[in-house]
C-alpha cells in the first residue's frame, strides 16, 4: 500500500488516511484525518477556553472591578498566550 509521511503524527501513513487537498502538489493533505480531527478539536477546545476566560475579563470590566486599560491588557495577553492575531 502507498503511504504518506503524516506531517502531525511524524511517520509514514497509508495514503488511505489522507483526506484530499486540490490546492496540494500532491493531491493530499499535509496530515492525516485522524490528525485534522485531533487539530480541530484542539482548536475548538482552546477557543472555548480562550472565549470563557475572555467573557470573565469583560465581566470585570463591566462591573469596574479592572480599569480599560487593564481590560487590555489582559486581553492582549490572552490573545498572547492563544495565539490570537485579531484585537477582540
Ligand atoms: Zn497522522
Amino acid at each position: 500500500m502507498e503511504k504518506k509521511w503524516c506531517g502531525y503524527h511524524q511517520k509514514m501513513e497509508p495514503v488511505s488516511k489522507f483526506a484530499l487537498n486540490a490546492f496540494k502538489e500532491s493531491g493530499l493533505q499535509d496530515h492525516c484525518k485522524e490528525a485534522q480531527n485531533t487539530m480541530v478539536k484542539d482548536y475548538y477546545d482552546r477557543n472555548k477556553e480562550l472565549c470563557s476566560k475572555k467573557s470573565s475579563i469583560y465581566h470585570k470590566w463591566y462591573s469596574g472591578e479592572i480599569s480599560t486599560e487593564q481590560k487590555n491588557r489582559m486581553v492582549t495577553k490572552l490573545n498572547a498566550k492563544y495565539g490570537v492575531k485579531t484585537r477582540v
